[in-house]
């Protein structure tokens, strides 16, 4: 019997939470003339990519959100349009503190309520609690995987908006 090998493994680490990572090159990806050590600048785990997918549809959602209260609406919208900002806002905090790898969740009824209030300033406003969630004292924040990992990296790892 013969085996063919038809792709390689490279090391490298998530771009975004540096968890050491084995990438799976394709060896077919060297034969179309690309550097596969390219992909390293690139490559972010599994974890890391769905978590940033979600908070790009979550942030999206709250752009609506904010887009429709910059138009004319009743009261009864309004009143709506505020219960969805309170509970994209509460996924929102969620996801940011996954990203950040931070055990506390920072949410309370001011976060909402400033993007009900200034709903054209979305993105500063998003963009602020970023920012302030990561001036969280970083005890906890280091990520759990790579710091209790032992034995060869996770052989999961993805490209961003790639399929496999
Ligand atoms: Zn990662």
């Amino acid at each position: 019997m013969e085996i063919q090998t038809q792709s390689r493994f490279i090391q490298g680490e998530c771009r975004i939470c540096r968890t050491p990572l084995r990438l799976r090159v394709d060896n077919e990806y060297a034969e179309l003339g690309h550097d596969p050590m390219n992909l390293l600048k690139v490559v972010v785990c599994n974890r890391c990519a769905d978590n940033h997918t979600r908070e790009r549809r979550i942030s999206d959602a709250i752009f609506n959100v904010c887009f429709t209260l910059c138009r004319k609406t009743t009261q009864e919208q309004r009143v709506t349009l505020r219960c969805a900002l309170e509970t994209l806002t509460r996924k929102y905090a969620e996801v940011i503190a996954l990203i950040q790898d931070n055990d506390t969740i920072i949410w309370d009824n001011e976060f909402p309520q400033t993007l009900f209030e200034h709903p054209a300033e979305c993105p500063r406003i998003l963009r602020k609690y970023r920012r302030d969630c990561a001036r969280i004292p970083r005890t906890q924040r280091f990520p759990v995987e790579a710091a209790v990992s032992v034995g060869p990296p996770e052989p999961a790892a993805s490209l961003p908006y790639k399929d496999a």
